[in-house]
């Protein structure tokens, strides 16, 4: 039924989920509106998106995110995110070595590209090198047997800087924010039963403060399972590697434009920041999980320091990418090496609903499944349209609350590719990460 718009209203979390959702409740005229975030400044050392660069292809198997992914796309040309929006194209491809899992994978994206009506005329189809030579003359390398497509709808979005954006605009708006350890750092979100059943009052602070609210609205990322265990069963914190390599301005200026490149066996990486020139990498890859023997729980380790390296199975991966795209960078030192972690569910679905048990007083946004920056400018309009439902129900049926006993095996997900490992297997310091 949604809370007057003068009620006090606390997002935990400053990252995507959390400032889209500070800008559009700005926006629909809620005047009492607090983030909360742990790390001292925005964006936050903790959260997934505070990256260069990520990914917005609108292209999904699935056409309910296509959708949504060519909404975002068309808001990502408005005037605040417009700076941050790249369309330089994505060439997805699989080598000649990839798996059929992947090769299937790489089809049904383009199939997808194919049938929406504003998408297809950007398609085009990759049977050879010299296919892509033809628009990226840059690479250089054998790219032996790649094929799939290139799609000059999609691009990427320089995600912590429009992280920054939003910080700034809904600061000056009036959203309260509350940094850091102490101040920032939730560390419970506060409940008290009534007659009608529990409901919170409000978040507690690890300095001790609480701080009440008639609606808390938990988007902690891949900690999410920290303040709201209940979720533990559908939440899993997940990570994937990132590397970077430094060219010099002369590469930065040649390879300015190529497209966002993306092998489904190997990984993926971006044109240099021009910034910066850094040249950023993901390897592809199952990811890595952190789990406590105790709970049971993946959580991500509690300093990002522990999350600085890249595991050698990744580095390899990356080696042999840019091997066969851009070989004289290939044997270059990476910089900036760590991983990033996500929260996770089996069915690569997002949660954006109420936790049960709380009189609709508690909203959960997780679940983003390393997919969702680049929704960031309409993940606020989930929350405006759960605070309308009269019902107090989320009508998109895949992003209610999930029963513990009606999971879906991770293996639905047909675009990942490659196991899972424990966190405690691959770092560098041996024993289990602190929680
Ligand atoms: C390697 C990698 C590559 C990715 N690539 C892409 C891509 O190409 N395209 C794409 O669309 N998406 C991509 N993503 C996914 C994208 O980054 C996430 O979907 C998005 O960042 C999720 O937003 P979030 O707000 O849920 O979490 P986050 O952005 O991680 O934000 C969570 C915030 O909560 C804060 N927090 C946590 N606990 C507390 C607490 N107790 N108190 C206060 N604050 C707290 C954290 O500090 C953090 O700032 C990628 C993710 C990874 C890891």
């Amino acid at each position: 039924m949604g809370i007057p718009s003068f009620e006090p209203i606390a997002i935990i979390g400053g990252g995507a989920f959390g400032l889209s959702t500070a800008l559009e409740l700005i926006q629909q005229g809620y005047t009492n509106v607090t983030v909360f975030e742990k790390d001292e400044e925005i964006p936050s050392r903790w959260s997934a998106a505070n990256d260069l660069n990520k990914i917005a292809r609108a292209e999904y198997e699935d056409d309910f995110y296509t959708d949504l992914a060519v909404q975002a796309q068309n808001a990502w040309q408005t005037p605040l995110f417009a700076p941050h929006f790249h369309r330089v194209g994505f060439l997805n491809c699989c080598s000649g070595a990839a798996s059929a899992k992947a090769v299937d994978t790489c089809k049904r994206f383009q199939a997808s590209a194919e049938r929406h009506p504003e998408m297809k005329k950007y398609v085009k189809t990759i049977n050879s090198a010299d296919d892509i030579r033809a628009t990226t003359w840059q690479f250089t390398g054998e790219l032996p047997g790649w094929k799939g497509y290139l799609n000059l709808f999609d691009g990427y979005v320089h995600s912590a800087n429009a992280l920054r954006s939003v910080y700034k605009k809904v600061r000056a708006e009036g959203v309260r924010f509350f940094l850091g350890a102490d101040a920032g750092a939730i560390s419970e979100i506060v409940y008290k039963d009534t007659p009608q059943g529990r409901r919170s009052t409000g978040v507690r602070t690890k300095n001790g403060r609480f701080h009440p609210a008639a609606l808390v609205i938990v988007a902690a990322g891949a900690a999410a399972t920290t303040l709201v265990p209940e979720a533990g069963s559908t939440i899993v914190a997940k990570s994937w590697s990132v590397a970077h390599v430094l060219c010099t301005d002369e590469e930065t200026s040649a390879l300015r434009g190529i497209p966002v490149t993306y092998a489904r066996d190997l990984g993926f990486f971006f044109e240099p920041d021009p910034k910066t020139n850094l040249l950023k990498l993901c390897p592809m890859g199952g990811g890595y999980i952190n789990t406590d023997p105790k709970t049971g729980l993946s959580q991500p380790p509690q300093s990002p320091a522990e999350s600085s390296f890249l595991p050698p199975g990744d580095e390899k991966k990356l080696r042999e990418l840019l091997r066969q795209t851009l070989p004289a960078l290939a044997d270059r030192p990476f910089v900036r090496k760590s991983l990033c972690w996500f929260a996770d569910t089996s069915d690569s679905d997002f949660v954006i609903d109420y936790v049960p048990n709380t009189s609709s007083t508690v909203m959960f946004l997780s679940g983003d499944s390393g997919h969702g920056f680049k929704l960031f400018p309409i993940v606020g309009h989930w929350v405006r349209d759960l605070l309308k439902a009269s019902d107090n129900k989320q009508s998109i049926t895949r992003w209610q609350w999930r029963d513990p006993k009606n999971q879906k095996d991770a293996g639905d997900v047909s675009w990942r590719v490659g196991d899972v490992t424990e966190f405690k297997d691959i770092r560098p310091v041996a024993g289990p990460a602190k929680l």
